[in-house]
């Protein structure tokens, strides 16, 4: 995916983390989601035990990675990461679960990509803070039953149906995490431009948020190019600066960038607005499917350009409009 995707870059790493918010009180936004994790991580400490297994799940850049932080931060514990890509064996787990310390909070990131052999000894783990490492091969192979530390599980997703159902069903609370309203946006980027020391105007900060996909992360993406821009050019930072820089960066009045056009493009040109199959839609854009399904299509779908239907995509009305090509009419 583009340069303005939801997707993390190595290179704004630094910058992100200058930017989380280290505490549930300073996250903007999911109220809802930081009631429900208030109540848990309260009711556990209380009884000082660990608290259930958390599951986040909703599109890139929503903020799974600063919530596991702000967990571990809340409980006064330390926090492992890692990621499914990186657990292809299960060995890999075993390395991880069984170097944990007492309560530590473990986060696997993209957790619907483990390996399935890892999965079966996390289902274990979860349950029973227990783990068999397999020895030898053939039949004389055996188990050797090894306790582990009690720990938290913070496990992140694209989207919990990606999850085989023994997994998911091990998780005590699971989080949705929703797109942000253009309120809230504005207020990640008003506490990004202060950290930053950015002078932007008000009607600058709304522009940003309103093209940001509902997406943090993309908020402090684009007020980042705006800074570019302004200190470039040596303009304020304004409204003309941000539709200066985000024409550049090629994202539209409704911050669509070029994968959403393209996909859009794509079902009003070569399938005649739909219904087409997720699959061949991928393809004829030379995507992942799992990246349309759960970059692309949330936002579109959010946006009311695009439908799914039992029979595949259909692009609305609306997401004809804003292709510029005309609707056929209904026969
Ligand atoms: P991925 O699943 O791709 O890892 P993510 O959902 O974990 O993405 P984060 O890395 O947690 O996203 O968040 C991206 C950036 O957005 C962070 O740098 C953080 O500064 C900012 N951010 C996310 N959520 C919030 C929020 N609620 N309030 C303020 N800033 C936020």
């Amino acid at each position: 995916t583009g340069e303005l995707s939801g997707q993390a870059t190595t290179g704004e790493l630094g910058y992100e983390g200058a930017l989380r918010p280290g505490s549930l009180e300073e996250f903007v936004g999911q109220s809802r989601v930081r009631q429900q994790l208030r109540l848990l991580l309260d009711a556990a400490t209380m009884q000082q035990r660990t608290p259930d297994h958390i599951l986040l799940a909703g599109p890139p850049g929503l903020g799974k990675t600063t919530l596991s932080m702000i967990v571990a931060a809340e409980l006064e514990k330390p926090l492992h990461q890692t990621s499914g890509p990186a657990i292809q064996h299960a060995g890999d787990l075993a390395a991880v679960l069984s170097a944990l310390t007492p309560g530590e909070v473990l986060f696997i990131d993209e957790i619907h990509r483990m390996a399935r052999s890892a999965e079966e000894m996390l289902y274990l783990a979860m349950e029973d803070f227990k783990i068999d490492i397999m020895v030898g091969k053939g039949a004389g192979a055996t188990s050797i039953p090894l306790e582990i530390a009690p720990f938290t599980l913070v496990g992140a997703t694209t989207r919990a149906g990606l999850l085989p159902n023994p997994l998911r069903d091990r998780f005590g609370f699971t989080a949705h995490l929703e797109f942000y309203a253009d309120d809230e946006l504005e207020s990640v980027v008003t506490r990004a431009a202060r950290l930053l020391e950015f002078d932007i105007a008000a009607a600058g900060v709304s522009e940003i948020a309103r093209r940001s996909r509902g997406t943090p992360r993309i908020a402090n993406r684009l007020l980042r190019r705006v800074r570019d821009y302004s200190l470039v050019h040596g303009v304020a930072g304004g409204t003309d600066a941000v539709q200066a820089a985000l024409a550049l960066y090629d994202v539209d009045a409704q911050g669509l960038d070029r994968l959403d056009r393209e996909v859009l493009r794509a079902v009003v040109e070569r399938f005649g607005g739909g219904p087409v199959g997720l699959s061949t839609l991928a393809v004829s854009v030379g995507e992942e499917a799992e990246t349309i399904e759960s970059v692309v299509e949330p936002f579109l779908v959010r946006a009311g350009l695009l439908s799914r239907t039992p029979r595949g995509r259909t692009v609305t009305r609306m997401g004809w409009e804003h292709t510029g090509i005309p609707m056929p009419p209904v026969s």
